[in-house]
């Protein structure tokens, strides 16, 4: 096991980002803001593993922020990048990898008729709100407090981990009247979304929601409430988004969707349909994705969209997870590590908890025992960051590289072994026992 609290080369390096890059970081959540210290720079994946510009391996828990779902250089997805890159990166015309990748999403997730491809998980929140607003020709949106979904101007408001670890839950730039139209509702709290209907239902154009939450740590919706977000949406001709960005082909090969059988109007993707390369995708009804363009009159459209080298990841993924449905190990596997950890938090008395669904989970520290769970943004903030710091650090030093953030979720890969899971939990142990 490596063991290494000093990493000379990252150091350099950030030094040298931080007089180029803002912050140093291409994203904000690389940069270490919640747990101080220097960002790792990775030199490498193999697998479950990374190697920093040090040398040093680590136990991957962060996986790219999810999209490495079979971790990673993964051999059929080099073989199909290496294959499609001989013959060109980029034409700006159609090409027949599209139909592929579209046709994998449409018979995997079942809200998705058809399904335009986009190049993040923001363009694809962005794009799919223009959309509702356009079919149904209303102003207001709704989402849910602590719920992330991309930097789109107008969802950029008490928007959870990274905004929640700058303190800008309004992000300056945000114009009051862009943000003016968003309504901020409680998740998980189907009282404050009737009564909100009760007011505004005929002005509301859609409800955008995380089914399972991964952007406060991991926090599930629960049947309750998402089953009255599809009622009271029906009921009122909103259009229900469920972005599934992080959760798509993650909880479930069909998303949170199939696993909870609550079928929205429109679908988000990201993340694991891209393989690791840059990809988003919306998706839906036909009777709505038909007001697109050019089939409609919603403009949406991109150089790089759909690109040969981002299908080819994108389809390549899909088809391992599709052909070997490894749903139930993984679930088995996080439950392994989720009592793992849990079991050594309470060897020490820390008041934690976990919550997990499908390869996502977070350990919470909680600040106090009278904190029962963590079900919205309101009770994940109140929890014990400080010690979330220390043992991310205690974690890292010794070989296993957690999400730098209470407020992010841990991913598993398909390639992560009992092993490495035990070899965590011993890790994790002899941190705490050092608290
Ligand atoms: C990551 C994420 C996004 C944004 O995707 P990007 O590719 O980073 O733009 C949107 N929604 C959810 C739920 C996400 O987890």
């Amino acid at each position: 096991m490596t063991n290494t609290s000093y990493r000379p080369n990252s150091k350099i390096l950030m030094e040298q980002a931080g007089t180029l890059i803002p912050g140093g970081v291409n994203s904000p959540a690389r940069a270490f803001g919640a747990v101080g210290g220097t960002p790792i720079v990775i030199s490498r994946g193999e697998g479950a593993y990374l190697f920093d510009a040090d040398g040093n391996r680590y136990i991957d828990y962060v996986l790219s922020w999810g999209p490495m779902i079979l971790g990673h250089s993964h051999p059929a997805v080099v073989e199909a990048l290496q294959k499609t890159v001989r013959d060109g990166t980029s034409f700006g015309a159609p090409t027949q990898n599209e139909n592929k990748l579209a046709e994998l999403v449409i018979e995997a997730v079942p809200s998705v008729e058809m399904v335009r491809l986009v190049n993040s998980g923001t363009e694809a929140t962005m794009s799919a709100i223009r959309l509702a607003r356009g079919y149904t020709e209303r102003r207001r949106i709704i989402k849910f407090s602590g719920n992330y979904h991309g930097h789109v101007d107008s969802l950029l408001v008490a928007a959870g981990s990274a905004a929640a670890t700058f303190s800008v839950p309004n992000s300056p730039g945000v114009t009051s009247g862009t943000a003016a139209d968003t309504l901020i509702l409680p998740y998980n709290n189907p009282q404050a979304v009737t009564d909100t209907f009760d007011c505004f239902g005929d002005e509301i154009a859609a409800v955008i929601v995380e089914p399972v939450a991964g952007n406060m740590g991991c926090v599930v919706g629960t049947l309750d409430f998402l089953g009255t977000l599809r009622r009271e949406t029906e009921k009122q001709g909103t259009v229900l988004i469920f972005d599934e960005v992080m959760s798509g082909f993650r909880v479930a090969y069909g998303g949170a969707q199939q696993r909870f059988g609550i079928t929205p109007d429109l679908t988000t993707l990201g993340k694991v349909i891209g393989g690791g390369l840059p990809v988003g995708a919306y998706g839906g009804k036909r009777e709505i994705m038909r007001y697109v363009l050019p089939a409609g009159k919603v403009f949406q459209a991109g150089t790089l969209s759909g690109n040969p080298l981002a299908t080819a990841a994108g389809i390549a993924t899909l088809e391992v997870l599709r052909n070997t449905n490894p749903y139930a190990q993984l679930e088995q596997k996080i439950q392994r590590l989720a009592d793992g950890l849990l079991n050594a938090v309470n060897k020490y008395n820390i008041p934690a908890v976990v919550n997990h669904c499908g390869s996502m989970m977070t350990l919470f520290f909680k600040s106090s025992p009278e904190i029962s769970a963590i079900i919205d943004w309101d009770t994940a903030a109140k929890c014990n960051t400080a010690l979330f710091a220390k043992y991310f650090w205690s974690l890292a030093n010794n070989g296993v590289y957690m999400p730098c953030s209470q407020f992010e979720a841990f991913f598993l890969s398909t390639v992560h072994t009992d092993v490495m899971i035990d070899e965590t939990i011993d890790v994790a142990e002899q941190a705490l026992s050092q608290f």
